[in-house]
């Protein structure tokens, strides 16, 4: 069992003022699988304190510096893949494949790119005889969600040691142990001391302190909106700068030229991925009216075929979901989605066949939907799809679009004209084509009720800068 019951403040690991902690659970097993700190105000008023004291120091190092200190992050970062790979197996129920090749690569990316990043941004600008500056916003305050424990972390991280900015951070209780091994990567990176401190606990504990906190200039956030927006309302107080990433209902628009069962396929595959604990899901497929049956068949044979069970096996397509909580959402969506009247194809409430211990469900379809039912309007997070008839291209960007969010949306189709008119008029922050894939070096946020800000490479670096004007400094 780990216990990690110290918070990392001002380059010291040191007891919380609650002395109490907080059991983390590992949801393939549901065994309590090691310990944290419970942090409250005191620990995040020492650690704020101690960011402040170097913000300065730490603003005025040279582009250069920053650039190998982030380099260095990278190196020690890849010295530790097995243990990353290993704990978010265990924290989140990420199977293990995946651990290494989406959770681990993932964060990894994220530091090399912000170092690269660092040279595509002006931070200072000749305009005639004056000049626009761009420096570290300040003391910053980072939360994150259970879902993607290294890339949320790491993602902002990057930006924020691009920037030359010092953070707090206050991973997810949930899944807390990759940012502990985070921790001791950036120690022995040589991140200088007060310019990472780490305190874990629970939202109302930690989170609320934090951005209520007068020294904290900016926090950025991934997570649930409910907190979002008590994020901003806490920040409204002294008009902190927030940046927001928050929950999606993401469309894939499949257009009549594809080749059905590689699209269902995908499509699929794009709402099980993470066991559909993932922002981005594509959980509204749109398929047209005249190729309707065809599809619907193909995607009861993808869903047939997506392997659910223990993590640490090989081979599997999807493990549990991060907790009984989530369990129990995903199973009360699903049966919403049968008392509304939507056909279910594959799934269902219930444990997988044959599962019996751990936070498992199964992966499900439903057809029938229309776009006004709860399964297709509120973001279930679990591995829970649905499939939208559409009669014509007008007809399915308006569905598309017709949701609260705008994170992701994806298009299948092979005529180049129509894919591009429909990737123009998606609302969403990443509209991607053909199984392109997401990349570190692309902006990445949503539109609508899906945040607020651009994160990742350089984009991610200028949430955490200011902009200064000094008219006449070269004169
Ligand atoms: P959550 O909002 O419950 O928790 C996220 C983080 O906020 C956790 O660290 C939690 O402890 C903290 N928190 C809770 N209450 C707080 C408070 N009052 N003040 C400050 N912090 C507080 O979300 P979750 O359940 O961990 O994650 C799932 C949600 O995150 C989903 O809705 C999903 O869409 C969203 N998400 C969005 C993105 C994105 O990039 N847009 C990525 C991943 C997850």
């Amino acid at each position: 069992m780990r216990q990690d019951i110290k918070q990392y403040i001002n380059g010291e690991w040191v007891s919380s003022h609650s002395g109490q902690t907080l059991d983390v659970i590992n949801p393939a097993t549901e065994e309590v699988m090691g310990q944290i700190a419970a942090g409250n105000k005191q620990d995040v008023d020492d650690a704020v304190a101690a960011a402040k004291k170097v913000y300065v120091e730490f603003r005025n190092t040279s582009l250069e510096d920053r650039k190998a200190l982030l380099e260095r992050i990278a190196d020690e970062y890849e010295n530790r893949k097995d243990d990353l790979i290993d704990v978010m197996t265990d924290e989140l129920g990420s199977p293990i494949e995946k651990s290494e090749s989406v959770h681990y690569q993932m964060g990894l990316n994220h530091f090399r790119e912000a170092s690269k990043a660092i040279d595509s941004i002006a931070f200072e600008e000749r305009r005639g005889d004056d000049l626009v500056v761009k420096e570290a916003i300040g003391v910053s305050g980072l939360v994150t969600p259970w879902n993607f424990p290294t890339n949320q972390t790491s993602l902002k991280l990057a930006g924020a040691f691009a920037s030359g900015s010092p953070v707090v951070l206050k991973p997810s209780e949930e899944t807390p142990f990759a940012a502990i091994i985070l921790t001791e990567i950036f120690e022995k990176a040589g991140v200088p001391k007060g310019v990472f401190n780490l305190v874990n606990g629970d939202g109302q504990s930690v989170g609320d302190p934090l951005s209520s906190h007068p020294d904290v200039r900016m926090m950025s956030f991934t997570g649930s909106g409910p907190t979002g927006r008590r994020i901003m309302e806490n920040s409204a107080k002294d008009f902190k700068k927030v940046s927001l990433e928050l929950g999606g209902k993401s469309p894939l628009v499949v257009l009549d030229d594809v080749d059905i069962e590689k699209a269902a396929k995908g499509a699929v595959a794009k709402f099980v991925q993470n066991t559909g604990q993932v922002c981005t899901a594509a959980t509204r497929t749109l398929v047209p009216e005249s190729i309707k049956d065809e599809f619907i068949a193909a995607a009861k044979k993808a869903m047939e075929n997506v392997k659910v069970g223990n993590p640490r096996e090989e081979g599997q397509d999807a493990g549990p979901v991060v907790s009984k909580k989530q369990f129990d959402t995903v199973q009360s969506y699903i049966q919403k989605g049968i008392d509304e009247g939507a056909t279910l194809l594959h799934g269902g409430v219930g444990k997988p066949e044959g599962i019996e211990k751990g936070y498992f469900v199964k992966p499900t379809l439903f057809t029938d939907v229309t776009n006004d039912m709860t399964i297709a309007q509120e973001e279930i997070f679990g591995p829970v799809g649905t499939i939208i008839t559409y009669k014509d291209i007008d007809e399915a960007i308006e569905i598309a679009n017709d949701t609260i969010y705008g994170l992701a949306a994806y298009v299948y189709g092979n005529d180049k004209e129509t894919v591009k008119k429909v990737a123009r008029s998606l609302e969403a922050g990443t509209v991607e084509i053909n199984d392109a894939g997401r990349k570190p070096n692309l902006p990445f946020g949503g539109y609508k009720q899906s945040g607020i800000g651009r994160e990742w490479g350089d984009y991610g670096i200028e949430e955490f800068l200011e902009v200064k004007a000094i008219p006449g400094y070269f004169k």
